[in-house]
């Protein structure tokens, strides 16, 4: 039996992970974690039979209990209740799929606790990457990852000796946007940024690959997995998101992952890993795809990405203030208080304000994360 513990259960990664554990009779849920939906968690708790469950909001933790008092489960409350689900004695991996930097600690106490990490929660590995793989190595460990650029690389070193990488080519749709210009983005809306051409995710990564402030969080991410320099990451766009991702290796061959645009590949791969197992869903059918097209993105247009890279290659404590402007921007932009651009604005300004901390702590980056959300909170109350 694989024993799993899911950390943003009622989520998009976070329900496809339940629907893998459904249909594979070996893999268990031990403890489960979201934020305040105690509806899909009732639900959750009666069909997998957690023994522990924890809901961030205490007083949503409080109705759960009432609403679950004839089922064997404890239900637990905020960042303590997290960690607590995090270190469950019997569980093997913890599937984070958390979003934001609210897991970074969760995933800190799981490694310490020698609990595999399934990794969905990017924004963990590009804020605290200097300390998570590192403290993975010193437990022995395995990070796997779950974003599907992530996976198809990881899926393209298998076997493979990673100080043979020559490049990794990481691809990106483009995003809703593609091809528009900055005066075209004056214009757009939040529902239009919510229109992912490829793929049905939650809603702060979809705003965030409408700015390629994604693909940004993913160079910073494939940084930390693969051990590569940001010169040796270049992103490659694909619009119909069928090539996952590709290595180039020093021999100039290149190995790319190719498959269906479907979250549950990956989910499934980084639980059963290095094993495969069977999955349904549609396939490639080469004779009707006819091509695959590529472009190079357009970073001066789409800034997510060119401020991405220049913040990874900073480093210290510069992708924290990245991240943390980008969340508290996007939420924002999600609760219609700002523009599209206005996103970026924020963020530009919060890399400018902020001065660099080399090699910053769990502690330093809590720290700027708070202060990088006080600046931002300066600049609309003034
Ligand atoms: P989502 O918004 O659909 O789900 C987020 C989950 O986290 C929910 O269950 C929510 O309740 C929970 N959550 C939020 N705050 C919490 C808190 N304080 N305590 C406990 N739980 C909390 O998001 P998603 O699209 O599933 O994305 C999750 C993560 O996976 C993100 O880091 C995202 O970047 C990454 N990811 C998602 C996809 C995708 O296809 N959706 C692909 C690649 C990577
Ligand atoms: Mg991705």
């Amino acid at each position: 039996m694989k024993k799993i513990v899911v950390l943003g259960s009622t989520g998009s990664i976070g329900t496809q992970t339940l629907d893998v554990v459904r249909n594979n009779s070996d893999m268990e849920v031990v403890a489960l974690a979201a934020g305040s939906n105690i509806k899909l968690l009732e639900e959750q708790i009666r069909e997998f039979r957690p023994r522990m469950v924890c809901v961030f909001d205490e007083k949503k933790a409080k109705e759960l209990r009432i609403l679950v008092s004839d089922c064997d489960v404890t239900i637990t409350s905020g960042m303590e209740g997290l960690i607590e689900c995090s270190v469950t004695p019997e569980a093997d991996v913890v599937l984070t799929a958390i979003v934001g930097m609210i897991g970074i600690q969760p995933t800190i106490a799981a490694i310490k606790a020698k609990k595999d990490i399934a990794l969905a929660n990017k924004e963990t590995l590009v804020t605290a990457g200097h300390i998570i793989m590192p403290l993975a190595g010193e437990y022995n460990v395995k990070i796997l990852p779950v974003d599907s650029e992530h996976s198809a690389i990881f899926q393209a070193l298998n076997g493979e000796n990673y100080n043979r990488i020559s490049r990794i080519l990481l691809t990106a749709s483009g995003g809703p946007f593609r091809g528009m210009t900055t005066k075209q983005l004056e214009k757009v809306g939040l529902e239009d940024a919510l229109k992912h051409p490829n793929w049905s995710m939650g809603r702060k990564i979809t705003i965030d690959s409408a700015t390629m402030v994604n693909k940004g969080l993913e160079v910073i991410e494939a940084k930390w997995l693969f051990g590569v320099e940001f010169n040796q990451i270049e992103v490659v766009v694909q619009p119909k998101s069928i090539i996952h991702s590709m290595v180039e290796f020093v021999d100039g061959g290149v190995i790319a992952q190719l498959g269906t645009p479907d979250m549950k590949l990956p989910i499934q791969y980084a639980l059963t890993y290095p094993d495969r197992r069977g999955l349904g869903g549609e396939r490639l059918d080469f004779t009707t795809l006819s091509s695959i097209s590529f472009e190079a993105p357009d970073l001066d247009t789409f800034r997510g990405l060119s401020l991405a890279y220049e913040v990874g290659k900073m480093g210290g404590s510069m992708p924290t203030v990245f991240n943390a402007a980008n969340e508290r921007a996007v939420a924002k932009f999600l609760n219609r208080e700002i523009s599209f651009l206005e996103i970026y604005e924020i963020i530009e300004d919060a890399i400018q304000w902020h001065r660099k901390v080399d090699n910053p702590s769990v502690d330093a980056i809590l720290e700027i994360e708070a202060q990088t959300y006080e600046r931002i909170e300066s600049r609309f109350h003034v």
